[in-house]
């Protein structure tokens, strides 16, 4: 058993409460190798934000498990180096799929997991997401559950249908479960294919799909439920069209991948919602920096020669999302 505090990691609690009561929100960056480890904390560091590292069923099997949490635990030392004396650094398992995923995370230094029951029968989800409370609230670990069911494909989670997440519901999961933060559903969706081109609309100007917008309404009506309970959302990259234009330029092939408009993540960040999950659009930042940096030196073979410009663009998405999305920065 090791005890995250030891590495120098904290929980999500007084991060959140924070957050919900400074109108902001925390990124929450899936990572998977070095270099988009290296990224995030740059990032957190020069721009002075709250950080949570999410480690998904897919990055365990890609990198390791083991491996990521000693990751992880450099990852505080490199931000102290960086000369941020306090990082604040969260070790988040994302979309944990059954009690003994969660419990394996924690007795390995974990700080924060997810158990994601939103698919089971409500009173399932209830029964698991408490097991999960009860044993990681002995070690000080956060948790988060989810009700409502996202669309999309995310590593090994995948919904062919979106179901928002049920207002009447809130308070009962809540009070049964003891989670620490809650994820819902309200129109966001895993992976670069948030939405079919049937959802969207034209933009008259650009030609670019526009996709439906967020249900503030249901979000409006959660927090009226649960007033300052900290709400996370999933699946909310906004797909960069830079990024997509120069993948294709360089040879790829994405065809109507659209994303959430930053302005409307802007504006959930203000209200309850104090977690914001991004990984696509690091995933498109480094495909497109890799497409370019190898189309333009085709006699270049030395890795760090596009894995180093891709970190350079993830580093600056980053930090784009963190001052202009959730409004995160200068709060170390
Ligand atoms: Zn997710």
């Amino acid at each position: 058993m090791i005890n995250y505090k030891t590495l120098g990691l904290v929980n999500t609690r007084e991060m959140f409460a924070k957050a919900v009561k400074g109108g902001y929100a925390i990124p929450a960056f899936n990572f998977n190798n070095m270099e988009q480890l290296q990224a995030i904390i740059k990032a957190s560091v020069d721009t002075k934000s709250p950080v949570i590292l999410q480690v998904s069923k897919g990055a365990r099997d890609y990198a390791n498990q083991t491996l990521l949490r000693y990751m992880a635990e450099g990852a505080v030392a490199y931000a102290k180096e960086l000369g941020c004396e306090k990082p604040e650094i969260v070790l988040h398992l994302d979309h944990g799929d059954s009690f003994e995923t969660c419990k394996s995370c924690i007795d390995m230094g974990f700080s924060s997991v997810m158990i994601d029951g939103s698919h089971l029968p409500y009173e399932e989800n209830v029964a698991l997401t408490k097991k999960v409370v009860e044993y990681a609230h002995q070690f000080d670990v956060t948790v988060e559950g989810e009700l409502g069911v996202l669309a999309g494909v995310e590593d090994e989670v995948s919904a062919e249908e979106s179901h928002y997440t049920k207002p009447e519901e809130v308070v009962d999961f809540v009070t049964k479960t003891g989670c620490d933060s809650l994820a819902i559903s309200i129109g966001t969706s895993h992976g670069a294919y948030k939405f079919t081109p049937e959802q969207c609309t034209v933009d008259p100007e650009t030609g670019r799909l526009l996709p439906p917008p967020l249900a503030f309404d249901v979000l409006a009506a959660i927090e009226e439920q649960l007033p300052g309970f900290p709400i996370v959302l999933h699946g909310s990259s906004s797909v960069p069209q830079e990024d997509v234009d120069t993948i294709n330029q360089y040879g790829g092939k994405l065809v109507a991948a659209v994303g959430i408009p930053e302005e409307q993540l802007r504006q959930a960040a203000k209200s309850a919602v104090c977690k914001i999950n991004i990984d696509s659009d690091s995933r498109l930042a480094m495909t497109a920096a890799v497409r370019k940096a190898l189309a333009e030196k085709p006699s270049e073979f030395d890795p760090r020669k596009y894995l180093g410009p891709a970190r350079d663009s993830m580093q600056k998405l980053y930090m784009h999302k963190i001052v202009n999305v959730l409004g995160s920065n200068d709060k170390l």
